[in-house]
């Protein structure tokens, strides 16, 4: 079958979104695109499953991303079926990712695409309010990413024990982004954070956001709540 999506195409999708992409990170991202259609034949890990909606709606959005992520130690929260972790990985290959999710299946499914392309990733099952507790995990990241995960308010505030004092939270938002809506700043303010910049760009068309929220101080002992009690009374 002909390759709908060759490097030429996707070569020039990424160059009118003033993106580059190599050939080699190209390679993968196709191996990654087709570990995502033929896993989506057995369960949903994501809902784009047509090859050139992948292309545009998971990998430049993450291509985006790393054009702004570029070294550290970084945590994926809420990866899903490993979005941005896994474009991520392959075009900065340089970073330590780390992918949380609280469900099993994709878990397995994002470690098993980190096995087949090769890639260093980590995978980790659990829920991030607990996650974020281990000793492992807790204060060990200079970058949280999350795309698709939760609001402003209560990603900050699953987020933020996962951050170094001086680390930042970068999440993903769409075109329906409103900030009073979010609540990215209060939640910041109620943790030790601040609002250090909101990004406003195109892609195809289409206006995305990025929120970086930077983490000032160290977190007091009861954020995060229980999730019961995030959902019910967010900051
Ligand atoms: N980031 C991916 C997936 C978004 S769907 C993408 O953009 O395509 C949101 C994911 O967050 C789901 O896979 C869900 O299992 C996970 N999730 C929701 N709440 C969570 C929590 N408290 N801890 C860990 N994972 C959570």
């Amino acid at each position: 079958m002909v390759n709908e999506m060759p490097y030429a195409a996707c070569e020039a999708l990424f160059a009118r979104n003033h993106l580059k992409l190599a050939q080699n990170a190209y390679e993968k991202l196709d191996q990654y695109a087709n570990l995502l259609i033929s896993e989506s034949a057995h369960q949903n890990v994501t809902a784009v499953r047509a090859l050139p909606d992948i292309w545009v709606r998971h990998f430049l959005d993450s291509a985006y991303l790393a054009e702004i992520v570029k070294e550290g130690n970084v945590l994926d929260l809420g990866t899903g079926g490993g979005i941005p972790a896994i474009p991520l990985a392959i075009l900065n290959p340089e970073l330590r990712i780390t992918m949380l999710d609280s469900e099993l299946r994709k878990i397995e499914f994002c470690q098993y695409a980190v096995n087949e392309i090769g890639l260093t990733a980590k995978t980790v099952c659990g829920r991030a309010e607990e996650i974020a507790r281990v000793s492992e995990y807790e204060a060990q990241f200079d970058c949280v990413v999350s795309r698709a995960m939760a609001n402003g308010s209560v990603l900050t505030e699953l987020a933020v024990r996962f951050l170094k004092v001086g680390g930042c939270l970068i999440a993903m938002k769409g075109r329906q982004y409103d900030p009073s809506v979010e609540r990215f700043a209060e939640a910041a303010s109620a943790l030790g954070c601040c609002v250090e910049q909101e990004t406003e760009y195109a892609l195809e068309g289409e206006m995305k956001h990025l929120i970086t929220v930077r983490k000032l101080s160290d977190t007091t002992l009861q954020y995060p709540r229980r999730y019961a009690k995030i959902k019910r009374s967010p900051l």
